[in-house]
C-alpha cells in the first residue's frame, strides 16, 4: 500500500499500443520535475493491439505502473470506473491515453485542487485540434449540458481531469457516463467544480475510438442524468404528480360528460349520448395513462426502496463519542 502518495494518472486505452511508450515517459518526467510520488493506472479496454504487452513492458523501466485488462470492449466509463476504484492517490488524473491531453497541465490542476479548494478541475480544449464534424457537435453537448446541469464549464467531455480523491471514490461511472462526470460529481455534493484551460493536439498515433453514434449516445445519456438528477431518490414525484393531474383531468372531464348529458336528458334540452362524444375516449384515455403513470412511479420507489442502502449516502463528516 502506497502511504500519501500525490497523484494517481488513470489512463483508459483501448488500442493504443504506439502511444503508450511516449504517454508514460511524459508523465514520469513532469511528476520527477516537480517532486511528485505518482503511480499510473492503465486499464486495458480490452485491446486487441498488443496494448497489454506494452503496458507489461513499460511496467519493467517504470514501477509505478498498475494495470488491469478486461476481457472484452467494455468501454471508456466502465474503463474509469474500475480504475477510479484501484486509485491511491490524493488527486486522481484521468487523461487519454493518445497523446491528445498534455500531462504538462499536472502540477497546476494538482495545485486548483490542494490551494484553491476544488473538488475536480476540467480540462477546457479551447483550442481545439479536432475535425469540425466533432467541435460542432461538442459545442451544442457542452451548451445543453450547461443549461440542464447549471455547471459552468466549457467542455464536460474532456479526457484530461484532476479530481480529489474522495470524489471518483463516490461516483459510480456506468454506461457512457464519462461525458458527464461533472454532473455525477456535483450530483454526489462535490459543488466545487473548476476549468482549466488546457493544451491540445492532434492525435498522433491509431484512430478515434467512437463514431457518429456519440451524438444519439450523448443525447440520451443527458436526458437520463437530468432526469436522475432530479427524480432519481423519489420517482413517486414525477410520476405521481404526472399521474395525478392526468387522472383528475380525465376522471373530472368524464362525470360532467355523464352529469350533462343526463341533466339534459331529463329536462329537455337537446343532448348527445356519452359514447357519442369525441372528449369521452380522451378522457378514459387520460385516466389509463394517469394510472400507468402512478404505476410506473410506485414501481421506481419500490426498485429504490430495495437498492437503497447506508452506503448509497455519502457522509462527510463525522463525530463519535
Ligand atoms: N477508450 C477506451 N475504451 C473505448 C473507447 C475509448 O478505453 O471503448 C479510450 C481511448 O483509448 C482513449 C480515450 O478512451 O484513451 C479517448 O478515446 P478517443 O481518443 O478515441 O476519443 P476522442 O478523443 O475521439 O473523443
Ligand atoms: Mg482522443
Amino acid at each position: 500500500m502506497n502511504k500519501g502518495l500525490d497523484i494517481s494518472v488513470v489512463v483508459p486505452l483501448y488500442n493504443e499500443a504506439e502511444s503508450l511508450p511516449e504517454l508514460v515517459a511524459w508523465i514520469d518526467r513532469v511528476a520527477k520535475a516537480n517532486s511528485l510520488t505518482y503511480e499510473i493506472i492503465m486499464v486495458d479496454d480490452g485491446s486487441t493491439d498488443g496494448s497489454w504487452d506494452v503496458v507489461k513492458r513499460l511496467k519493467e523501466e517504470y514501477p509505478s505502473i498498475r494495470g488491469i485488462s478486461f476481457m472484452c470492449n467494455y468501454g471508456k466509463s466502465p474503463a474509469l470506473y474500475c480504475g477510479f476504484d484501484m486509485a491511491e492517490g490524493d488527486v486522481v488524473f484521468t487523461m487519454d491515453a493518445d497523446l491528445q491531453d498534455s500531462p504538462d497541465e499536472i502540477p497546476e490542476m494538482r495545485r486548483m485542487i490542494l490551494e484553491e479548494g476544488y473538488d475536480l478541475v476540467s480540462g477546457w480544449k479551447k483550442k481545439r485540434y479536432d475535425p469540425i464534424s466533432k467541435r460542432w457537435p461538442s459545442k451544442f453537448f457542452n451548451f445543453t449540458a450547461r443549461v440542464m446541469s447549471g455547471i459552468k464549464l466549457h467542455d464536460f467531455n474532456c479526457g484530461l481531469k484532476a479530481y480529489r480523491r474522495k470524489v471518483v471514490k463516490s461516483i459510480e461511472v456506468y454506461g457512457e457516463m464519462h461525458r458527464y462526470i461533472p454532473i455525477l460529481a456535483k450530483r454526489a455534493g462535490f459543488k466545487r467544480i473548476g476549468e482549466k484551460v488546457v493544451a491540445h493536439q492532434e492525435r498522433k498515433y491509431g484512430v478515434s475510438k467512437f463514431g457518429i453514434e456519440r451524438m444519439v449516445k450523448g443525447y440520451l445519456d443527458l436526458i437520463s442524468i437530468t432526469f436522475m438528477s432530479h427524480f432519481g431518490r423519489s420517482p413517486m414525484y414525477l410520476f405521481g404528480g404526472l399521474g395525478t393531474l392526468m387522472f383528475l383531468f380525465g376522471g373530472v372531464t368524464a362525470l360532467w360528460i355523464i352529469v350533462d348529458k343526463i341533466y339534459s336528458q331529463y329536462n329537455g334540452l337537446v343532448w348527445r349520448g356519452v359514447t357519442e362524444q369525441p372528449m369521452f375516449y380522451l378522457a378514459l384515455l387520460a385516466i389509463v395513462l394517469g394510472v400507468q403513470l402512478f404505476l410506473a412511479g410506485f414501481l421506481g420507489e419500490m426498485i429504490n426502496r430495495r437498492s437503497t442502502d447506508r452506503n448509497s449516502y455519502l457522509i462527510d463528516n463525522r463525530i463519535d463519542k
